[in-house]
Order: C-alpha cells, then sequence, then structure tokens
C-alpha cells in the first residue's frame, strides 16, 4: 500500500465552515444578545432569502425536513385516506411525512440509471384516491419538472417536491421547489445547505398553502390562542435562521464544486465501466447539486460491500443510499409490501456506493477514491 494515510472523509463540514467561523460566530452572538429565539428576525429573513432563491413566494421554517413534508401536504389539503405517490427507493423520511399528515403512501419503484422515481409505475399506481405525487430529487438531481407537471395535470394530482437533497438544483430551466404545488427542503447538518441541527422549510407559490404552514407549524394557530387547526409545535429556530444566513449566500458556489466534483468523478469513472462501475446518469448536466455522489457495482466477482471495505482500508470513506428500500423497513410492514415488489429498488439497494462528496474535495482526493476502486478490482484477475 502506498505512504498516503491521509483520511478521505465521506462529507466534510469543518473546512466548510472555517473560512465563514467569524461570520457565524457573530451571527450566533447577536442572536443570543437579542434573544428572538422563537420566530425571530433572522427566521423571517431566511425565509425570504431561501424562498427567493428558489424562486417561489414564501417559504415557512420548520423544524426539519420530515415536518416540512407533513405539514407542506396538509396544508395543500392532504389527509386521511388520500393516496400519495412517493419512491420506494428514497430516506425513510419521505414515507414519514406522508403518514405525518395521515395520508397514505403508494410506493413505486425507480429508474435503473437514475435511481430517480420511474414515472411510467407513477401513472401505473394512480387510482381513484389518488390526491398527490411527491418526487423525491434525490442525490441532487431533480425529477423532469414537465413529464411530472403532465402526469399530475392529466390526473389532477397534487405535485409536492420532497427537495430535500437537492437545494438550488436545476433541470430545464426550472429550480428545485419551484416545480410543484408546494416543497419540502431539510437543512439536516449535512445536507447541500445544513444547520448546526435540525431545520427544514416549505416553500410555495400559493398564500393559501403558505399561511397554513405557518399556522400549522405554530400550534395551528393564525392568532395567538385562536387555534383553528389542529397545529404542532415545529419552528425554525431562529438560532439555526441565522446561521442559514450565513451560509446561504454560498450554496451556488458549494453546489458548483459539488457539480464539478461530479463531472471529475464521471470522466476518471468512465474507464470502468466494462467492470460493471457505472456512476448513476447525470440527467441535470450543471443543474445537477450532487447531494451525493453514487456509483452502481454490477460486477459477479467483485459486490458493493468488498469495494467499501477496500476503500476503507485506504482510509476513505463510503456510504449507502440506501440499504433497504422503505417497502422492506420492519417498522411498515403493514403498508402491506414485500420482497420482490419493486426489484429495481431492491437490486439498487445491493449494488449502490455513495463515494465522498463535499464542497472542495480535491481532484487528488477523487483519483485517489478512482485509483482505490481500480486496484481492487485489477486485483481480481
Ligand atoms: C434528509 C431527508 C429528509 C428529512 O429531513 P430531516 O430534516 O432529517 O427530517 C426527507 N427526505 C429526504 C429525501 C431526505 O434526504
Amino acid at each position: 500500500m502506498t505512504s498516503d494515510p491521509t483520511p478521505i472523509p465521506f462529507v466534510d463540514l469543518h473546512s466548510l465552515h472555517q473560512p465563514i467561523q467569524a461570520e457565524l460566530d457573530a451571527a450566533v452572538a447577536q442572536v443570543l444578545e437579542r434573544g428572538d429565539f422563537i420566530l425571530g428576525q433572522a427566521v423571517r429573513e431566511f425565509e425570504t432569502a431561501f424562498a427567493q432563491a428558489c424562486g417561489v413566494a414564501h417559504g415557512i421554517g420548520v423544524a426539519c425536513g420530515t415536518d416540512a413534508i407533513a405539514l407542506g401536504l396538509q396544508a395543500c389539503g392532504i389527509g386521511p385516506g388520500d393516496e400519495v405517490i412517493v419512491p420506494a427507493n428514497t430516506f425513510i423520511a419521505t414515507v414519514i411525512g406522508v403518514l405525518h399528515a395521515d395520508a397514505i403512501p403508494v410506493l413505486v419503484d425507480c429508474d435503473p440509471q437514475t435511481a430517480l422515481m420511474d414515472l411510467d409505475a407513477v401513472e401505473q399506481a394512480i387510482t381513484p384516491r389518488t390526491r398527490a405525487v411527491l418526487p423525491v430529487h434525490l442525490y441532487g438531481q431533480l425529477v423532469s419538472p414537465q413529464k411530472l407537471r403532465e402526469i399530475a395535470t392529466s390526473h389532477n394530482l397534487i405535485l409536492f417536491e420532497d427537495a430535500a437533497q437537492a437545494h438550488l438544483g436545476q433541470r430545464d430551466g426550472e429550480t428545485a421547489g419551484s416545480v410543484g404545488m408546494a416543497a419540502a427542503f431539510s437543512f439536516y447538518p449535512s445536507k447541500n445547505l445544513g444547520t448546526a441541527g435540525n431545520g427544514g422549510i416549505v416553500v410555495t407559490n400559493h398564500a393559501e398553502v403558505a399561511e397554513r404552514v405557518r399556522s400549522l407549524r405554530n400550534y395551528g394557530a393564525p392568532k395567538k390562542y385562536v387555534h383553528v387547526y389542529r397545529g404542532t409545535n415545529s419552528r425554525l429556530d431562529t438560532l439555526q435562521g441565522t446561521i442559514l444566513n450565513v451560509k446561504l449566500p454560498h450554496l451556488a458556489h458549494w453546489n458548483q464544486q459539488r457539480n464539478q466534483a461530479g463531472q471529475t468523478y464521471d470522466r476518471l469513472l468512465a474507464p470502468l465501466a466494462d467492470q460493471g462501475i457505472t456512476p448513476m446518469r447525470n440527467d441535470c448536466g450543471s443543474g445537477h447539486v450532487y447531494h451525493l455522489y453514487v456509483i452502481r457495482v454490477n460486477n459477479p466477482q467483485c459486490d458493493r460491500d468488498r469495494l467499501s471495505n477496500a476503500l476503507e482500508k485506504q482510509g476513505i470513506q463510503t456510504g449507502i443510499h440506501y440499504p433497504i428500500p422503505c417497502h422492506l423497513q420492519p417498522a411498515y410492514r403493514n403498508l402491506g409490501y414485500s420482497a420482490g415488489d419493486f426489484p429495481v429498488s431492491e437490486a439498487l439497494s445491493e449494488q449502490i456506493l455513495s463515494l465522498p462528496m463535499y464542497p472542495g474535495i480535491t481532484d487528488a482526493d477523487i483519483e485517489r477514491v478512482v485509483y482505490a476502486l481500480k486496484t481492487e478490482l485489477s486485483a481480481l484477475t
């Protein structure tokens, strides 16, 4: 083995924050000084700025991305008995959000090349009870806005985006969060835009939806002590809002760096295609914001886990997004699915591997990751 032991982390928040540390400290100190901890000035500023960045009229900060889905769906009028179509290959929070809106998640398979929701499967899953389609812009790339709208319009369905992995991602000139009736984002620390804890937002062009989320997140009260809706307590903390205000101006640049890194990976990995290593296809070009860089390992002599172990030995961290598709998660057996229902998602769950990806990852780091993959594969023959 070579003598370069510097680990390559899966994500690197420390390097991201270091250049803006003084600004972050000052912003946090200002909130502590001002004391407007609940729905304070920084939250209002961030809601306006983030909605504007997405190209929509309203933003409503909430406690996390899961709540953004649940409260956003509720505000769009989704409720008991309503079927909401979601991909089986997503983070479980998508499903939890639907269930917390008291609606019924109806799962569909994904496309093997992109791992995004299969839109033909969406059309086949539509029933008289279907009220909404909930695409997930997975790994940082958007599901086709035009095709989504065609489906929603022709079947009279609400379109609600789970954009938790695609802050400012674009496709065909459209921005994540501006495609449907409303959209949910998460600011979990490792997302493309992250807080120092939990946070989320609902964005929408519909004033009524915005007003309803504003009430729902704040005990269902449009006016203090007047509880018009069965709401909850789910607000974006002012301390988190102020951190997001410092970070938001850097987001476009960070996304550009992720996209560059994605292109570099694509180029360096291309020669490994005949050994069964294929990156997820990028259908968004420069609009792909690579929350994750995911490859598929389809080689009868070498499975995904062997490759991830080999990388680990060289100090290279990887991830799997996700190892168990939603329909096979133990807690959700009562949804009525079983193994074999979504063959593409099931196959991917055994073959996908997420490589280190973060703004500031160097070409040299990426070369080392690809070199490590090559070395392991060539040892087989
Ligand atoms: C992170 C994530 C969420 C949930 O966000 P939280 O802030 O952790 O609640 C929802 N959907 C997807 C696709 C995510 O990646």
